[in-house]
């Protein structure tokens, strides 16, 4: 007994002497060491450009946070810049649909995303968000749950994956899946600021792992209902550029950069979706049936997947690193080399969700989520 109170008392003098540590200040403000202004919103606003698969963004001023998304004020840009108009019809519009507090500036500003409009008020060819906010309306009385899976590798400045020697190739894939070490992870230092940085910015960030591919990693958003999920991972991705963007590093979403080409894995957006009656009690019906509805619309849907009509997954459903043909659709129980898998965990539970593993990294998810609610909900047999 005596012994055993000694123990306590030694964890008791060691747990005061951690609480006098000063708590772990997350680094999200590198550069920036300064107080948030007191009152001022500044007020960054997001977009995505001409290609359909990069962000821009600019900041503005506002005395205070507007009341709501619809009192942000629009906004202009210069559409000539970003592949999206002739200079001399170069002015398109901003329109606010979804802020966040900013985890770099801090205090009253924010992140405002926004989708970008024609002189004629209508959606620009890279906006695809209109088109599945209506699939979402549509759809909303199933109460759609999505979680994407955003794969990416980090880059040196050169262009270069991070970590890779500047000659040649790193040792076979193996060891650095979830691995751990300097010869095995490149810029963890990034992965963990992203994630608090996501979390500060109130992302449903559910967590992060070191991938198959050195330099390459994973992070999942989700869930989310509805059109919140392909706003929250634009975002998502918009911090983990502007997180490189502080410890020098690029981000590449491309889901197979020339240089991979090898016995490298790709990058995917795994989505997984689920519908109320998917969640409840024998919801393993409904998700079977859905399985074969995603089967019927597959190569319309392949189209959606990439932001070139296909193309990019062309290099990467190889059917190979664990992904499946883009020629052919399957699905099957805790298969990672199907179109769509069910986990063991849910086919166990007999309830859940399903896991669309064709999206490349580089998908719009406003095209992922929009065509997956559609084909499974909206698309009539035959
Ligand atoms: P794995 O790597 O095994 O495919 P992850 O743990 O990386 O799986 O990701 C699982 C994803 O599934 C997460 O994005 C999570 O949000 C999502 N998810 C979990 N439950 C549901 C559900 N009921 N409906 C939709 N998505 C879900
Ligand atoms: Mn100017
Ligand atoms: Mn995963
Ligand atoms: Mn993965
Ligand atoms: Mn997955």
């Amino acid at each position: 007994l005596l012994s055993i109170c000694k123990g306590a008392g030694i964890a008791q003098q060691s747990a005061k002497f951690h609480t006098k540590l000063p708590l772990a200040t997350p680094v999200v403000n590198i550069g920036l060491n300064q107080k948030p202004h007191p009152t001022k919103c500044l007020a960054t606003y997001v977009w995505i450009d001409g290609t359909g698969e990069h962000l821009r963004s600019k900041t503005r001023t506002l005395k205070e946070i507007p009341k709501s998304i619809e009192h942000y004020p629009m906004w202009q840009y210069d559409g000539s810049s970003c592949g999206q108009a002739q200079g001399r019809d170069s002015d398109l519009f901003l329109r606010p649909v979804a802020d966040y507090p900013d985890p770099f500036l801090g205090g009253n500003s924010r992140l405002v995303l926004c989708d970008t409009l024609s002189s004629q008020l209508q959606p620009t060819a890279t906006n695809k968000r209109a088109d599945c906010l209506s699939v979402m309306k549509a759809i909303e009385n199933t109460e759609p749950w999505f979680g994407m899976e955003q794969e990416y590798l980090l880059l040196d400045r050169d262009g270069h994956p991070l970590g890779w020697p500047k000659n040649g190739y790193p040792a076979p894939q193996g060891p650095y899946y979830c691995g751990v070490g300097a010869d095995r992870v490149f810029g963890r230092e990034v992965i963990d600021t992203h994630y608090v940085a996501c979390l500060n910015a109130g992302i449903e960030i559910g967590g992060t792992n070191a991938e198959v591919t050195p330099g390459q990693w994973e992070y999942q958003v989700g869930t989310c209902e509805g059109i919140a999920m392909a706003d929250q991972l634009w975002m998502s991705r918009y911090l983990l550029h502007r997180v490189a963007e502080q410890f020098g590093v690029l981000v590449t979403f491309d889901p197979k950069p020339a240089i991979t080409m090898g016995d490298w894995n790709g990058a995917g957006c795994h989505t997984n979706f689920s519908t109320l009656q998917m969640r409840n009690p024998e919801g393993l019906d409904a998700i079977k049936e859905a399985c074969e509805r995603l089967g019927r619309t597959h190569h319309e849907d392949i189209k959606l997947y990439d932001p070139n009509q296909g193309r990019d997954n062309l290099r990467r459903l190889t059917g190979k690193h664990e992904t499946s043909s883009v020629e052919k659709f399957s699905w099957g129980i805790a298969d990672r080399g199907c179109s769509v898998r069910i986990t063991r965990f849910v086919a166990i539970e007999g309830r859940g969700y399903l896991e669309d593993r064709r999206p490349s990294s580089n998908c719009d998810p406003y095209s992922v989520t929009g065509a997956i609610a559609k084909s499974i909900l909206l698309t009539p047999a035959g």
